[in-house]
């Protein structure tokens, strides 16, 4: 390691110290801030960014990266170090201070206008503060460039390399062949899920959540659970990978699909090389990456018939008055009920992607102007109706249902179909590679998934793109047919189409 590189290592680590204290903050505001404390949080998280920010884009970091990429006895991982890092270094250089403040001020009125909105059931105590959003997001569009349109600019936060011209293309094919089998499954008769909805007491079903966590191999000596409003995963480094799940006495799915789903993500940051703490090769690739680790546990795996084979003796023993005569294929059925619905996190992973399709209507039409904020609800409500033929009753349980656009995430949503995408694609590699694979899930040894997700995935960090991840283990770029197979052989059995 030349002595460059090292000095530069060492600048980069330490803003990773600013970062992830800034995301324990962030996490104790999530978990066990009390109400109070609210005001200095948000103060403390901007100073701590701030410092970040100036740490990061300081010239001396520009000069060293200049200097490396020029050099020529750099190692793979390296190279591939300096690159991302010139990437970003590179995007978040052309933000003024000033803009980002103004950003940052908009976020804040923003997102205290939706809690309100949604609240009170009132787009219009939204709208303003989302038009100057908008704006600001249209504007951040120029700043960093783009060579199509100005979504692609905002989707490279997220995706890096995610273009509107492929998004398109995989909708496309969400539109032209995941819409008329979902039709069917509507269409089918429908199985019993009434047994999921019986009362489960609260600390017995956070007990077997951490027992199926650690089933799963999540590390309890470099993670921890808590309780928090909406699950989520967060890290200070790959020893210190924590999750939080919430409960629901009278819906099992809630607790058990959120601790298996975050589970996935925690696993992944887990999972990330220690020594390269702070560096590319020591993060996550992309949105769209993460997402596909917790939606191959939470779906592929974790809502499949051979993993419950195995833990439905562990599952019934938790809760014998409720599931004793229930079946596994009936449990198994259960959790996989197909039916249209408002709320997009609580959909099922099949017409899940006609939610995130039409976010990504919605914010492609906002962003190249094509529709006024005001128009939102009305036109929110036309794509339910076309896509999901139901009606939505109320804007809360409609264009106001997600944080999102009041953090001012636009480009995200894709991620999450993107994810499930790569998931598929992922999983069928993973039966090609372990032919024994769904033998091993039924008898109890999910962590032969988790060794093959390390040795592909999780041991590279971002050392490929996502793309270039894609074709080095499935042979070619991401590719909805994965997607599609799995639901038809998957869906054709559950409901004997
Ligand atoms: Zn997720």
């Amino acid at each position: 390691m030349s002595e460059k590189y090292k000095i530069l290592s060492e600048k980069i680590q330490k803003i990773a110290d600013i970062e992830n204290a800034a995301a324990l903050l962030n996490w104790d505001q999530e978990v066990f801030m009390p109400e109070k404390g609210g005001q200095f949080r948000a103060r403390q998280l901007s100073t701590l960014s701030g410092i970040a920010h100036d740490m990061f884009t300081d010239t001396e970091i520009g000069n060293l990266l200049d200097e490396l990429n020029n050099e020529q006895k750099l190692s793979f991982k390296e190279q591939r170090n300096i690159a991302e890092l010139k990437r970003d270094f590179e995007r978040r250089g052309k933000y003024t201070r000033a803009f980002v403040e103004d950003m940052s001020q908009a976020i804040s009125k923003s997102f205290m206008a939706w809690q309100k909105a949604k609240k009170e059931n009132n787009f219009k105590l939204f709208a303003p503060e989302l038009s100057k959003l908008v704006e600001l997001k249209k504007q951040e569009a120029e700043i960093v460039g783009y060579e199509d349109q100005a979504y692609d600019a905002l989707l490279e936060d997220y995706e890096p390399g995610l273009t509107v011209k492929d998004l398109d293309k995989l909708f496309g094919d969400v539109r032209g062949e995941l819409v008329d089998f979902v039709a069917k499954i509507f269409a089918a008769q429908q199985n019993d899920e009434s047994f999921m909805y019986k009362h489960f007491p609260k600390d017995k079903q956070w007990d077997y959540g951490i027992y199926i966590l650690r089933e799963m191999g999540y590390d309890f000596d470099a993670g921890r659970q808590d309780v928090s409003s909406h699950p989520f995963t967060t890290n200070f480094s790959a020893s210190d990978v924590r999750v939080t799940t919430r409960v629901d006495e009278k819906n099992l799915s809630e607790m058990l699909w959120s601790c298996i789903h975050e589970g996935g993500h925690a696993l992944y940051e887990q999972g990330l090389p220690n020594e390269e703490y702070g560096m590319p090769a020591g993060s996550a690739i992309s949105l769209g990456i993460h997402e596909s680790q917790s939606r191959i546990w939470e779906n592929n795996i974790g809502r499949g018939l051979p993993f419950w084979k195995a833990y439905y003796k562990s599952i019934q023993a938790f809760f014998p008055e409720q599931l004793d005569k229930v079946s596994v294929e009936d449990f198994y059925k259960a959790m996989n009920i197909v039916k249209p619905s408002l709320i997009r996190t609580n959909a099922d992973e099949l017409s899940y992607h006609f939610h995130i399709l039409i976010r990504y209507e919605v914010e492609k039409a906002l962003i190249a102007g094509d529709i006024k904020t005001e128009e939102l609800p009305e036109y929110w409500n036309s794509k339910y109706k076309e896509y999901l033929k139901i009606d939505v009753p109320s804007d809360s349980e409609g264009v106001l249902q997600d944080i999102h656009w009041s953090h001012g995430s636009f480009g995200y949503f894709p991620t999450y179909s993107i994810g499930s995408f790569y998931a598929a694609q992922f999983y069928a590699q993973m039966k090609k590679d372990i032919p024994s694979l769904e033998d091993e899930l039924s008898n109890g040894n999910p962590k032969v998934a988790l060794k093959w997700l390390r040795d592909n995935v999780h041991q590279y960090g971002m050392q490929y793109s996502a793309e270039d991840l894609c074709v080095k283990l499935t042979g070619e770029k991401l590719n909805f047919k994965y997607f599609m197979d799995y639901a038809k052989e998957k869906y054709n059995g559950i409901y004997n189409l």
